[in-house]
């Protein structure tokens, strides 16, 4: 659980992102005791977050990284990723940017179309390469989650449809320069419940059931990322159940003895160490609200006004009694509000509030929009 030092946090220009890097150590500890399988190995995921203090840490730990434009291949590199344990996704690749993933000798690309992978072929086989690809199929799996980050369905943009899996097979093992090496799969982000992991584990176990007796055998099935975390209590729920995660694979899915499977965990490993510290501005009497406005908004942290997300907040400075307001942003947009009717200590100007469990999808995602700063950082450890 974090701590936070108000006369520390004081110190720094708000608003930052206040990063815990004990739990994410502990975080990081607890993947690696969940994952007894040496078969199973775990990529992070670097879009959750690429800072680089953060990215370190997740390389030392001996995780690879799972990236999805050149940038962070780049950032994932120079953080200490070996470059054999990079797995490039994208739906959208650009040329330079394949160019750099075979020139920098990646583990695999995750590739989402026969258009894709006729250009990869052509690039590789320019640069001299042989370039190790995974198929991205969409299994077509409700994952019980928000429309905007549910990835696997029928409808959605990403993944090759399973009804023509045959024919992409059938090209990518005719392309001199492809080497076919796996299927990855992605269903979507934030999934809460265990269910559409283990209907995955299902349609994966038919897949690879009906091409190994075609002869056809994958040396790497990457079941993605999107394990969930508590947003609604993160001092109870710090850490993710990351056993109950792996067990629901090591139960359901068939693994041949020489097979690899990936995992690509982003929010689950970064979520719960980053914070959002900010001062209030003001507290504002409406005609029947109170606002509490502060001094970031959806430039720092934009999940509230793009999917509605709830992060808690917490006022570090005040321990009054209970008061209902609106927490908002200072940008002119009216989605720039990170709660309604919360309730907090009675809050007054010049109060320090965090907005916790926001270490993925948060820093990464800030923006100058109003020529407005970026949002600064404090790392604490031991
Ligand atoms: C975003 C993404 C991930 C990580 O998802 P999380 O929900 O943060 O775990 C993994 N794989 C792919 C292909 C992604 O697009």
């Amino acid at each position: 659980m974090t701590n936070f030092v108000v006369e520390e946090l004081c110190q720094n220009h708000t608003p930052f992102y206040y990063y815990d890097l004990n739990l994410l150590r502990s975080t990081l500890k607890a993947i690696k005791k969940s994952v007894t399988n040496r078969q199973y190995k775990v990529h992070y995921a670097v879009k959750a977050n690429s800072n680089p203090i953060i990215l370190k840490e997740i390389s030392a730990a001996g995780f690879g990284a799972d990236c999805v434009s050149g940038g962070e291949i780049n950032a994932a590199l120079y953080a200490g990723f070996p470059s054999d344990g990079i797995v490039y996704a994208g739906v959208g690749k650009s040329d330079e940017e394949i160019e750099l993933g075979l020139n920098k000798n990646i583990g695999c690309f995750n590739v989402e179309s026969v258009e894709e992978l006729e250009i990869i072929n052509q690039i590789a086989a320019k640069c001299g390469r042989v370039a190790k690809v995974a198929l991205r199929v969409n299994p077509d799996i409700d994952a019980h989650t928000h429309e905007y980050i549910t990835t696997g369905l029928a409808e959605n943009k990403f993944g090759i449809a399973l009804e023509s899996l045959d024919h992409v097979i059938e090209t990518a093992t005719a392309l001199e320069n492809i080497a076919l090496t796996g299927l990855h799969f992605h269903i979507g982000s934030q999934i809460t419940i265990l269910e559409p992991f283990k209907l995955l584990c299902e349609k994966i176990n038919a897949l690879t059931q009906k091409y190994s007796s075609k002869g056809i055998f994958f040396k790497t099935i990457n079941v993605g990322g999107g394990l969930g975390i508590d947003y609604d209590d993160p001092d109870k729920n710090p850490i993710p159940d990351f056993k109950s995660y792996f067990e629901v694979f090591a139960d359901n899915l068939t693994l041949r003895p020489d097979q690899e499977l990936h995992f690509e965990l982003g929010r689950s490993v970064v979520a719960q160490c980053g914070s959002l510290i900010t001062k209030v501005l003001y507290v504002k009497k409406g005609l029947t609200k109170q606002f509490v406005i502060v001094d970031a908004g959806f430039t720092d942290l934009i999940r509230p006004a793009l999917y509605g997300a709830h992060h808690v907040i917490q006022n570090l400075t005040s321990d009054g009694p209970i008061e209902t307001y609106d927490v908002v942003g200072p940008i002119c947009e009216s989605s720039d509000c990170f709660g309604k009717n919360e309730r907090l200590p009675l809050t007054r100007r010049g109060d320090l509030l965090a907005l916790r469990s926001a270490g993925a999808y948060g820093e990464v995602m800030a923006s100058q929009y109003n020529c407005r700063q970026l949002p600064g950082t404090m790392f604490s450890a031991d």
